[in-house]
Protein backbone atom coordinates (compact mmCIF):
# COMPACT_ATOMS: atom_id res chain seq x y z
CA UNK A 1 0.00 0.00 0.00
CA UNK A 2 2.73 2.48 1.03
CA UNK A 3 4.57 1.55 -2.34
CA UNK A 4 1.44 2.30 -3.91
CA UNK A 5 0.87 5.82 -2.48
CA UNK A 6 4.93 6.66 -3.08
CA UNK A 7 4.13 6.35 -6.87
CA UNK A 8 1.09 7.79 -6.92
CA UNK A 9 0.31 11.12 -8.88
CA UNK A 10 -1.88 13.77 -7.26
CA UNK A 11 -5.26 14.28 -9.41
CA UNK A 12 -7.01 17.22 -10.53
CA UNK A 13 -8.59 17.90 -7.78
CA UNK A 14 -5.10 17.58 -5.66
CA UNK A 15 -4.37 20.50 -8.56
CA UNK A 16 -7.13 22.59 -7.63
CA UNK A 17 -6.15 22.60 -3.71
CA UNK A 18 -2.68 24.03 -4.90
CA UNK A 19 -4.36 26.77 -7.29
CA UNK A 20 -6.87 27.43 -4.47
CA UNK A 21 -3.98 28.27 -2.43
CA UNK A 22 -1.69 30.21 -4.39
CA UNK A 23 -5.01 32.50 -4.96
CA UNK A 24 -4.93 32.93 -1.21
CA UNK A 25 -8.24 31.17 -1.24
CA UNK A 26 -7.72 28.10 0.78
CA UNK A 27 -7.82 28.18 4.43
CA UNK A 28 -7.73 25.32 5.75
CA UNK A 29 -7.48 21.46 4.12
CA UNK A 30 -9.55 18.93 6.22
CA UNK A 31 -8.26 15.51 4.18
CA UNK A 32 -9.28 12.31 4.97
CA UNK A 33 -6.60 10.71 2.63
CA UNK A 34 -3.71 8.89 3.64
CA UNK A 35 -1.59 8.37 0.38
CA UNK A 36 0.01 11.67 1.43
CA UNK A 37 -0.50 13.13 -2.16
CA UNK A 38 -1.06 16.67 -0.59
CA UNK A 39 2.39 16.53 -0.38
CA UNK A 40 2.87 16.57 -3.99
CA UNK A 41 1.81 19.43 -5.01
CA UNK A 42 3.08 21.92 -2.08
CA UNK A 43 1.67 21.19 0.82
CA UNK A 44 3.59 20.21 4.24
CA UNK A 45 2.13 17.32 5.81
CA UNK A 46 4.81 17.35 8.57
CA UNK A 47 3.90 20.35 10.28
CA UNK A 48 1.44 20.02 13.32
CA UNK A 49 1.54 23.91 14.53
CA UNK A 50 -1.75 25.59 14.31
CA UNK A 51 -0.81 27.27 11.24
CA UNK A 52 -0.48 24.63 9.22
CA UNK A 53 -2.96 24.46 5.90
CA UNK A 54 -3.32 20.62 5.55
CA UNK A 55 -5.05 19.01 8.25
CA UNK A 56 -4.81 15.10 8.00
CA UNK A 57 -7.33 13.33 9.69
CA UNK A 58 -6.63 10.02 9.27
CA UNK A 59 -2.54 10.22 9.15
CA UNK A 60 -0.56 9.51 6.23
CA UNK A 61 1.02 6.24 4.75
CA UNK A 62 4.08 8.19 3.83
CA UNK A 63 5.22 8.63 7.29
CA UNK A 64 6.22 6.19 10.44
CA UNK A 65 6.05 7.14 14.09
CA UNK A 66 7.68 6.73 16.85
CA UNK A 67 5.11 5.24 19.26
CA UNK A 68 6.80 6.92 22.29
CA UNK A 69 7.92 10.40 21.03
CA UNK A 70 5.43 11.11 18.45
CA UNK A 71 8.61 11.86 16.05
CA UNK A 72 7.94 11.47 12.23
CA UNK A 73 10.21 9.84 9.66
CA UNK A 74 9.24 9.24 5.96
CA UNK A 75 8.38 5.74 5.04
CA UNK A 76 10.35 5.15 1.70
CA UNK A 77 13.39 5.22 3.81
CA UNK A 78 12.37 2.28 6.02
CA UNK A 79 10.78 0.20 3.08
CA UNK A 80 13.30 -2.70 3.52
CA UNK A 81 12.88 -3.01 7.36
CA UNK A 82 9.39 -3.30 6.75
CA UNK A 83 9.24 -5.55 4.09
CA UNK A 84 11.61 -7.98 6.24
CA UNK A 85 8.99 -7.77 9.10
CA UNK A 86 11.73 -6.02 11.58
CA UNK A 87 11.76 -3.87 14.08
CA UNK A 88 12.48 -0.21 13.44
CA UNK A 89 13.83 1.41 16.69
CA UNK A 90 13.24 5.55 16.82
CA UNK A 91 17.05 7.46 16.21
CA UNK A 92 15.03 10.72 18.42
CA UNK A 93 14.90 7.75 20.81
CA UNK A 94 18.27 6.07 20.66
CA UNK A 95 20.20 10.07 20.50
CA UNK A 96 17.74 10.92 23.76
CA UNK A 97 18.88 7.69 26.02
CA UNK A 98 22.51 8.20 24.75
CA UNK A 99 22.24 11.60 26.46
CA UNK A 100 20.36 9.88 29.45
CA UNK A 101 23.58 7.37 29.99
CA UNK A 102 26.28 10.27 29.70
CA UNK A 103 24.24 11.98 32.14
CA UNK A 104 23.74 8.49 34.10
CA UNK A 105 20.36 8.45 34.04
CA UNK A 106 17.58 6.02 34.09
CA UNK A 107 17.73 4.00 30.43
CA UNK A 108 14.27 3.93 28.45
CA UNK A 109 13.69 1.95 25.68
CA UNK A 110 13.42 3.48 22.21
CA UNK A 111 10.31 4.05 20.42
CA UNK A 112 9.41 1.56 17.20
CA UNK A 113 8.13 3.10 14.48
CA UNK A 114 4.84 2.34 13.72
CA UNK A 115 2.66 3.40 10.23
CA UNK A 116 1.31 6.76 10.84
CA UNK A 117 -2.30 5.73 9.64
CA UNK A 118 -5.39 6.14 11.81
CA UNK A 119 -6.87 2.55 11.55
CA UNK A 120 -10.95 2.12 11.18
CA UNK A 121 -12.18 1.85 14.68
CA UNK A 122 -9.46 3.13 16.79
CA UNK A 123 -9.43 6.06 18.51
CA UNK A 124 -7.64 9.10 16.80
CA UNK A 125 -4.46 10.20 18.93
CA UNK A 126 -4.91 13.78 17.73
CA UNK A 127 -8.73 14.13 18.24
CA UNK A 128 -8.35 16.85 20.19
CA UNK A 129 -5.94 18.70 18.68
CA UNK A 130 -7.68 18.80 15.14
CA UNK A 131 -11.09 19.55 17.04
CA UNK A 132 -9.32 22.84 18.60
CA UNK A 133 -7.97 23.52 14.82
CA UNK A 134 -11.81 23.29 13.35
CA UNK A 135 -12.75 25.40 16.65
CA UNK A 136 -10.26 27.90 15.23
CA UNK A 137 -11.64 28.06 12.13
CA UNK A 138 -15.08 28.70 13.66
CA UNK A 139 -14.49 31.47 15.44
CA UNK A 140 -12.69 33.31 12.05
CA UNK A 141 -15.92 32.24 10.01
CA UNK A 142 -17.46 34.49 8.01
CA UNK A 143 -20.23 35.26 5.02
CA UNK A 144 -17.22 35.19 2.55
CA UNK A 145 -16.33 31.74 3.25
CA UNK A 146 -17.40 28.70 1.53
CA UNK A 147 -17.16 24.95 2.71
CA UNK A 148 -16.20 22.67 -0.38
CA UNK A 149 -16.47 19.24 0.57
CA UNK A 150 -15.46 16.61 -1.76
CA UNK A 151 -14.68 13.03 -2.24
CA UNK A 152 -16.24 11.60 0.30
CA UNK A 153 -19.66 10.06 1.52
CA UNK A 154 -18.98 11.58 5.02
CA UNK A 155 -19.20 8.42 6.74
CA UNK A 156 -17.17 8.74 9.43
CA UNK A 157 -18.15 9.77 12.94
CA UNK A 158 -14.96 12.15 12.59
CA UNK A 159 -15.61 14.39 9.49
CA UNK A 160 -19.21 14.14 10.43
CA UNK A 161 -18.32 16.07 13.68
CA UNK A 162 -16.13 18.61 12.11
CA UNK A 163 -19.26 18.97 9.43
CA UNK A 164 -21.21 19.20 12.40
CA UNK A 165 -19.07 22.11 14.14
CA UNK A 166 -18.88 24.57 11.18
CA UNK A 167 -22.66 23.48 10.41
CA UNK A 168 -23.96 24.69 13.90
CA UNK A 169 -21.31 27.67 13.72
CA UNK A 170 -22.65 29.25 10.34
CA UNK A 171 -26.28 28.82 12.07
CA UNK A 172 -25.11 30.69 15.04
CA UNK A 173 -23.57 33.09 14.05
CA UNK A 174 -26.44 33.69 11.11
CA UNK A 175 -23.96 33.59 8.19
CA UNK A 176 -26.70 33.80 5.97
CA UNK A 177 -24.19 33.83 2.57
CA UNK A 178 -21.66 31.16 3.99
CA UNK A 179 -22.03 28.52 1.79
CA UNK A 180 -21.53 24.56 1.85
CA UNK A 181 -20.28 23.17 -1.16
CA UNK A 182 -21.11 19.32 -1.43
CA UNK A 183 -19.48 17.93 -4.51
CA UNK A 184 -20.51 14.11 -5.26
CA UNK A 185 -21.54 12.07 -8.31
CA UNK A 186 -24.48 10.35 -6.59
CA UNK A 187 -27.36 12.38 -5.81
CA UNK A 188 -27.58 11.16 -1.76
CA UNK A 189 -27.12 13.70 0.13
CA UNK A 190 -25.65 12.90 3.31
CA UNK A 191 -27.84 13.79 6.36
CA UNK A 192 -25.20 15.95 8.02
CA UNK A 193 -25.35 18.11 5.58
CA UNK A 194 -27.81 20.77 6.14
CA UNK A 195 -30.65 21.64 3.30
CA UNK A 196 -29.12 24.37 2.21
CA UNK A 197 -26.27 22.75 0.81
CA UNK A 198 -25.18 23.39 -2.88
CA UNK A 199 -25.40 19.80 -4.07
CA UNK A 200 -23.15 19.97 -7.59
CA UNK A 201 -23.81 16.17 -8.84
CA UNK A 202 -20.81 16.01 -10.84
CA UNK A 203 -17.08 14.20 -10.51
CA UNK A 204 -14.92 15.34 -8.21
CA UNK A 205 -11.92 15.34 -10.77
CA UNK A 206 -14.53 16.70 -13.40
CA UNK A 207 -15.39 19.69 -11.08
CA UNK A 208 -12.10 20.86 -10.24
CA UNK A 209 -11.05 20.77 -14.01
CA UNK A 210 -13.93 23.30 -14.50
CA UNK A 211 -12.86 25.41 -11.71
CA UNK A 212 -8.99 25.77 -12.23
CA UNK A 213 -10.45 26.66 -15.94
CA UNK A 214 -13.18 29.59 -14.28
CA UNK A 215 -10.25 30.61 -11.71
CA UNK A 216 -7.52 30.77 -14.58
CA UNK A 217 -9.86 32.92 -16.41
CA UNK A 218 -10.59 34.99 -13.89
CA UNK A 219 -7.22 35.82 -12.67
CA UNK A 220 -6.13 36.64 -16.38
CA UNK A 221 -9.65 39.18 -16.43
CA UNK A 222 -8.06 40.45 -13.04
CA UNK A 223 -4.81 40.99 -14.55
CA UNK A 224 -6.21 42.74 -17.81
CA UNK A 225 -8.01 44.98 -16.06
CA UNK A 226 -5.20 45.58 -13.17
CA UNK A 227 -7.47 45.33 -10.25
CA UNK A 228 -9.78 47.71 -11.15
CA UNK A 229 -12.41 45.61 -9.15
CA UNK A 230 -12.89 44.30 -5.92
CA UNK A 231 -11.65 40.78 -5.72
CA UNK A 232 -14.73 38.77 -5.47
CA UNK A 233 -14.65 35.16 -6.48
CA UNK A 234 -18.16 33.98 -5.27
CA UNK A 235 -18.87 33.21 -8.80
CA UNK A 236 -16.84 30.56 -9.39
CA UNK A 237 -18.68 28.31 -6.58
CA UNK A 238 -22.28 29.28 -8.40
CA UNK A 239 -22.92 26.35 -10.08
CA UNK A 240 -26.45 25.85 -10.43
ZN1 LIG B 1 10.93 8.17 19.54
Amino acid sequence: MAKAAIQAKPTEFHRLLRVLDDCGLLKRLYSQNIDGLEAKVGFDTFATDKTRKCVLLHGNLATLQCDKCTCLYMLENYLSFLERGESIDCLECIQRREQDNALGKRLRAPGQLRPNILLYNSPCTAAEEIADLAMKDVRSLHKNHVLLIGGTSLQIPGIKSIIQTFKDAMFRKNLLGCEIIYVDITSNSPSVLPESTCHVQMDCQQFAVNAISKLQHRISDENEQSGKNRRDFRPFWDWN
